[in-house]
């Protein structure tokens, strides 16, 4: 399946074709800002001191500036229709989402449990906020005779 030229390459069409991206790819990637604008470098596989830019333009979606890239990818043959720098770009993206996600979740665990700070991971964070949310029985033990303790000599 082959996009059209004029196709606008958007990110769920990149993400739903990123077979063959390995850890590799995305360990080759990293992001950038120009401003406000994130962009995303990545390493050329032949030559290890270029890199070449991915980032998104309104009309077009998803662009890569490798000599592919640059020539519409022509001679991709990938599903996606676009270069591996594209696809491990938004591997990438889609990784940083996960993080962020995951961070989130820990900051509202740790609110609910009442904590600051913690070096536990999620699940187990989970299972102190939930042991926090129920009360703890209140044990009521009858008070017993008990003869006074006292440092006084007894008559
Ligand atoms: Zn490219």
């Amino acid at each position: 399946m082959a996009v059209a030229i004029n196709a606008t390459i958007t990110f769920e069409h990149i993400a739903s074709h990123l077979e063959g991206i390995t850890s590799t790819h995305i360990g080759m990637v990293h992001a950038v800002f120009v401003g406000s604008k994130k962009i995303y470098k990545v390493q050329s596989s032949i030559d290890t001191t270029k890199e070449y830019t991915v980032y998104r333009s309104k009309s077009r979606g998803y662009q890569c500036n490798c000599p592919s890239g640059t020539h519409g990818w022509w001679n991709v043959t990938h599903p996606s229709g676009v270069c591996w720098h594209v696809r491990a770009a938004v591997a990438c993206a889609l990784e940083e989402r996960k993080a962020l996600a995951e961070q989130e979740q820990l900051n509202t665990l740790k609110q609910a449990a009442g904590v600051s700070y913690t070096d536990v991971d999620c699940a187990t964070l989970k299972r102190i906020a939930e042991r926090n949310k129920k009360q703890t029985p209140v044990v009521t033990v009858a008070p017993t005779r008990q003869a006074g303790f006292s440092l006084l000599k007894r008559a």
